[in-house]
């Protein structure tokens, strides 16, 4: 049988989106609250692009090129110097970074000092070719999206984004209730790196002084940093005990400099502006894995992609129990909100008993009875999945519940 797709591409089911979607909202009303901006950027880039960033020079083995389908007009002229021209003309990088399609927003417009810091934010799928022997699972994959981020920032400005990234990394995993996170600072490489050393020194300088104001300990990988710069890797144990790298932290004096990126000073004198990137969950598919381990599969309310379900405890109750389901996820005429939630029904006709049993271990947040005097008074019996008796409530009453435990977090 023919594999039609390549190793480490995933699908990801139904209720597997529902949950990159949660995370990914989650992400965004942070954005608004720590002031970054979404962008959306294209995938496919010239080689040129790839050669001013550096990629192509330091990165290509981990890249995908991608070559235009469109034969090239050479009708003009067929000797060897313009055939190679031609070849290189059709000739695209798929992006393994959102870095430098941010770098080109930037520089889209003229900067002055009372523009900066930009954050610019992205979720957008990145490839990379990873050898087929590190493929693993969701952990380590070919295409994967990242809440990935570039803070465009001056010099002075380091120490304070690269601590407000530290607490937005720290409000994010308390959220999840990861017990532990370790932070450690990555330094320059023995070889393959660009830039001076002086460079290195002063970004790891400042990376050091970020660490240190947070109070939490960290340590040092010596000769681990990104080709471009130094950086801070945080790294979360999964319930086997082993640590996996999910966000990062990198400075950078290199791309800016190599894009040529400009902003005005005070001075009315152009400098050249610092990059952060930054990532809080990394990769979102290697931390579904994480968390997908760290909950055991019962996800809490606000990430369930099962919220609730409603089971008739005979087949006459049936059509109750569909409109109280739909009333459930999207609320009905009177109700003040219209937030949406992941609520089922079942239809099976099996025991009650069985029926309630199986909610349980498809890990449904939620299961909400109903029968004749839940129909005749309009309300659901529920329960939850540890099998807690909340008794009778109103669609209301349960709407206001989920909304609670949605902004909560819980
Ligand atoms: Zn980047």
């Amino acid at each position: 049988m023919i594999h039609p797709v390549s190793p480490g591409s995933i699908f990801m089911l139904p209720h597997g989106t529902r949950i990159v979607h949660k995370l990914q909202d989650f992400l965004r009303k942070e954005y608004a609250r720590y002031g970054y901006q979404e962008v959306m950027t294209p995938l496919i880039y010239k080689k040129d692009l790839w050669e001013t960033s550096g990629h192509w020079q330091n990165y290509m083995e981990d890249m995908f090129m991608v070559k235009s389908g469109h034969a090239h007009d050479c009708t003009h002229s067929h000797d060897d110097k313009d055939h190679s021209i031609d070849t290189n003309e059709g000739l695209f990088g798929l992006k393994p970074m959102n870095c430098p399609g941010h770098c080109l927003i930037f520089d889209s417009t003229p900067k002055s000092y009372r523009d900066l810091p930009i954050r610019l934010a992205d979720f957008s799928p990145l490839h990379r070719n990873e050898a087929s022997g590190a493929l693993t699972g969701l952990t380590r994959v070919r295409r994967f999206h990242q809440d990935d981020a570039h803070i465009f920032c001056t010099e002075k400005q380091i120490t304070s984004e690269i601590t407000s990234c530290l607490s937005f990394v720290d409000h994010v995993y308390s959220a999840f209730k990861f017990p532990h996170y370790d932070l450690t600072l990555s330094t320059r490489p023995k070889s393959h790196y660009i830039g001076t050393i002086e460079e290195w020194n002063h970004a790891e300088e400042a990376l050091i002084q970020a660490l240190n104001k947070s109070e939490r300990p960290w340590t040092i990988k010596e000769g681990d940093g990104a080709f471009y710069g130094p950086k801070i890797d945080i790294m979360v144990k999964d319930s086997s005990g082993k640590s996996h790298q999910t966000a990062t932290i990198q400075l950078d004096f290199q791309l800016p400099q190599r894009f040529g990126l400009k902003y005005i000073d005070k001075n009315d004198e152009a400098q050249t502006p610092v990059i952060v990137h930054r990532a809080i969950l990394g990769s979102i598919e290697r931390m579904m894995a994480i968390l997908i381990e760290h909950t055991g599969g019962k996800w809490p309310f606000w990430l369930s992609p099962r919220q609730g379900i409603v089971i008739p405890v005979a087949t006459p109750f049936s059509d109750y129990a569909k409109k109280v389901a739909d009333h459930l996820s999207l609320g009905t005429n009177t109700t003040s909100d219209n937030a949406h939630y992941f609520v089922d029904v079942n239809n099976s006709h099996d025991r009650l008993n069985k029926m309630i049993r199986q909610a349980q271990l498809q890990q449904y947040n939620f299961i909400f009875v109903v029968g004749q005097k839940e129909m005749d008074e309009g309300v659901v019996n529920v329960r939850t999945r540890k099998g807690d008796v909340l008794g009778t409530m109103t669609i209301e009453q349960v709407r206001d519940m989920f909304s609670s435990m949605t902004t909560k977090l819980e």
